[in-house]
């Protein structure tokens, strides 16, 4: 990441947009503000937080825009630097005119993440709550964005840090022993300190049980659709999705190549992929299909296989068997229940299974359930309290595994070595909060993301 002391700038919205903005940052901003932006009022400390109309101007090139300019002074705004904001129209050509005006007069460009990395070195968000930033924008699901803004608002990274002191308050214990070791201070008894470490370790675990949390609504969940041809996926599909993705027909064989959309059951991101039909095929284009079925039901995390209750029956559950035999995340899914007759009694499975018509819309919320429980590994009343992404998940269990020998060292009154395994669990649960990150783990953060953030 580039030197806190240069003044930098970007574009800090998308593009397509009515309106822009342009973000300058850093401890010339004013005068850059100043200098390419004129208003009624000019911008100031006494006039910090307006909006105040006016124009961008430059001469060569020649260039006017109305445009509002705010100034937000240090250290209250959102990097904790000056900054100067400017409002202009959406324009993709507008829009680089006036970032090009402000780079002229002295702002570097932006790399991606420099206004947040900004706001982590000031101080103004811990490493958990500048990551929740990219979170929030990538969020797919408001159960991901209700997460991400909790964690933007620093739930995980208060918590990480409360555990990180019970240790550093054992580890301080330690190096005066191994320092007065001699002396008859007050020292906290081996008991004491091993409790806090136990205390500190409860905490590590509570918190790595939102692993899958993270995961899942971060990255999202491969739900796969499978079956034999005309079983109604395509059917499904577009139910779950709430729209006709897929081309619904009576003609089996008639999806080819797999189709693959962005949903959200139960407020959970999944990527819903629709594939071809298992069967014998003797067409090349509808083989192919079947690979690629085939594919992707081995890289699922949850396959919804169906059945169609008006075919043979036998045949069904056979295909069943054949693919997702000792599968554990597989649902069988018996479709057209209303072409089913009442009395009639369909085979066991042998796995979850549930009924639906798509064409009456029922059994659709059992099969949500099935789909929620099967994601979540347990009941999911409510929504968690935080989730943990798969970096912090590494670090806590690295923290969590330097835990069993400095308790074994204090046991045994060998402070040194103790101090030792302290400090690991201690340096990797602040890589979590950025209270220890190296320079190399924020470029790698920050990198991810996009420029103008
Ligand atoms: P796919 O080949 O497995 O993707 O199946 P489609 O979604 O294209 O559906 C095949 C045929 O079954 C279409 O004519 C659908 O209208 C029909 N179908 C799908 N679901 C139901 C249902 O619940 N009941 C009835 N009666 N027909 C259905």
């Amino acid at each position: 990441m580039g030197n806190l002391e240069d003044t930098i700038a970007a574009i800090s919205t998308g593009t397509g947009g009515a309106v822009s903005i342009i973000r300058i940052s850093g401890s010339d901003s004013l005068a850059i503000g100043n200098s390419i932006w004129h208003g009624a009022l000019k911008l100031s400390p006494r006039n910090r937080r307006k909006a105040i109309l006016g124009k961008c101007t430059s001469r060569n090139p020649l260039f006017s825009e109305q445009a509002i300019a705010i100034f937000y002074q240090a250290p209250h705004s959102y990097t904790g630097d000056d900054v100067v904001e400017i409002q202009c129209h959406g324009g993709a050509l507008v829009t680089r005119k006036v970032l090009e005006i402000a780079l002229m007069a002295g702002a570097r460009q932006a790399a991606p993440g420099e206004f947040t990395f900004r706001a982590f070195m000031n101080g103004k968000l811990d490493l958990t709550q500048a990551e929740a930033v990219c979170d929030i924008i990538s969020a797919q699901s408001s159960m991901a964005l209700n997460l991400a803004e909790r964690q933007a608002a620093g739930i995980l990274g208060r918590n990480v840090h409360e555990i990180r002191s019970l240790l550093v308050n054992v580890l301080s214990e330690c190096e005066s022993r191994m320092d007065f070791g001699e002396e008859n201070l007050d020292w906290q008894s081996p008991k004491k300190l091993i409790s806090t470490i136990d205390k500190a370790s409860e905490g590590i675990s509570a918190l790595l049980k939102y692993r899958t949390e993270g995961a899942v609504l971060r990255e999202g969940v491969r739900v796969v659709i499978a079956g034999k041809p005309n079983v109604g996926k395509s059917s499904l599909l577009n139910l779950l999705l709430g729209y006709d993705r897929a081309i619904v027909t009576s003609l089996p064989g008639t999806t080819r190549d797999t189709v693959e959309e962005l949903a959200s059951i139960r407020n959970i991101p999944v990527r819903l992929i629709d594939t071809a039909g298992i069967r014998e095929a003797d067409n090349i284009i509808e083989n192919k299909g079947i690979e690629r079925s085939l594919a992707s039901i081995k890289q699922a995390q949850i396959i919804l296989w169906l059945l169609d209750v008006s075919a043979n029956p036998t045949a069904e559950i056979k295909t069943l068997n054949e693919h997702a035999s000792g599968k554990e995340n597989v649902i069988a899914v018996w479709n057209k229940t209303d072409l089913l007759a009442k009395s009639a009694k369909l085979p066991a499975t042998g796995i979850e299974t549930v009924k639906i018509s798509i064409e009456e819309r029922s059994g659709i919320d059992e099969l949500m359930d099935h789909i929620e429980k099967m994601i979540w590994g347990y009941p999911h009343a409510s929504e968690p309290e935080t989730a943990v992404s798969s970096r912090h998940a590494a670090l806590l269990v690295e923290a969590l595994e330097a835990v069993p020998g400095a308790v074994e060292k204090i046991r045994s009154q060998e402070w040194e070595l103790a101090s030792v395994n302290l400090r690991a669990a201690i340096s990797a649960l602040g890589r979590i909060t950025g209270e220890d990150a190296s320079p190399d783990i924020l470029d790698e953060i920050f990198s991810r993301f996009c420029i103008g953030k």
